[in-house]
């Protein structure tokens, strides 16, 4: 069941900190700037677009962090400070604006360089008490005055596919701004599990009972900091009803019914696609 997803950096060794030996090895840079990424226009899909391999004022540069390698390459993203930084002939473009443009590697290596440089822009003063915090070995940041410990933000959601017989769930969030079904989706709360999690928004949002809830996939989401953890379940009991503002409609679809939902980018889509594979084998 497990795929490789997209923004999975599931190449690249994340072990941190820097390797001792890490002035000598082969490096390459993203440069990022309020959530954009800058690339070169006129060499789109080349990965060289927005991987530098040449930026020679680095050590200039104080919003850096170390992403990891790709076999003997390190990684770095780079958080410019103004547009004027941006290097000569590329332009910054929204990280949800690549998807599809570029190969799936430098795309996710994308993902984790925004969400890095956002963590370093986010964490440079303690939460409590407002002084600035210092850089661990381990990636996280401290507050030497109280102790409190940060680390990048992750926000675990759930996606789950329900069946019932040979009809699959599909919903209409209002957040949607076209006529795009998908499968559930929500945020875990804390002190929950995923399971519960995946029970609760489905009762939540369309009112149904599930069961048999079972592991597809994971897919990091940087849209801010989502980790998507996707499931498979079955329909227990219930009767469809939505709220009308959060969920705009909701209905069991076969498979040759199917309404518009979304593309392989998400693991919604991937989710919707081994439903129609599925009922393919079978027939
Ligand atoms: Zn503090």
């Amino acid at each position: 069941m497990c795929q490789r997803m997209p923004f999975s950096n599931d190449d690249l060794d994340f072990t941190y900190p820097l390797p001792a030996d890490f002035e000598n090895r082969p490096s390459c840079y993203i440069c990022v700037y309020k959530g954009k990424v800058a690339i070169d226009p006129l060499n789109l899909p080349d990965h060289q677009t927005i991987l530098h391999e040449d930026i020679k004022d680095v050590k200039t540069k104080r919003i850096v962090q170390y992403l990891g390698s790709l076999g003997e390459k390190l990684c770095y993203a780079i958080g410019l400070e103004s547009q004027e930084e941006v290097p000569y002939g590329m332009q910054l473009v929204f990280l949800r604006d690549l998807m599809g443009q570029i190969d799936d590697r430098t795309l996710a290596l994308a993902g984790r360089a925004v969400q890095l440089i956002d963590f370093e822009l986010t964490s440079k003063f303690c939460g409590r008490c407002g002084i600035p915090t210092e850089t661990l070995e381990d990636r996280g940041k401290k507050c030497p005055k109280c102790d409190l410990l940060i680390y990048p933000r992750l926000s675990p959601a759930v996606i789950v596919l329900v069946m019932q017989e040979d009809k699959v769930l599909l919903a209409r969030s209002s957040h949607f701004s076209s006529d795009i079904y998908s499968v559930i989706a929500g945020f875990v709360e804390p002190g929950e599990t995923l399971e519960h999690a995946a029970e609760r928004e489905v009762m939540e949002e369309v009112g149904l009972k599930i069961k048999n809830i079972r592991y597809f996939a994971s897919q990091p989401w940087p849209f801010p900091n989502s980790l998507m953890i996707g499931f498979i379940a079955d329909y227990a009991g219930g009767e469809i009803r939505v709220d009308g503002e959060e969920i705009i409609d909701a209905a069991w679809f076969s498979r040759d019914e199917l309404p518009n939902f979304p593309g392989k980018a998400s693991i919604s889509g991937h989710l919707v696609d081994w439903f129609v594979k599925k009922e393919e084998k079978r027939s």
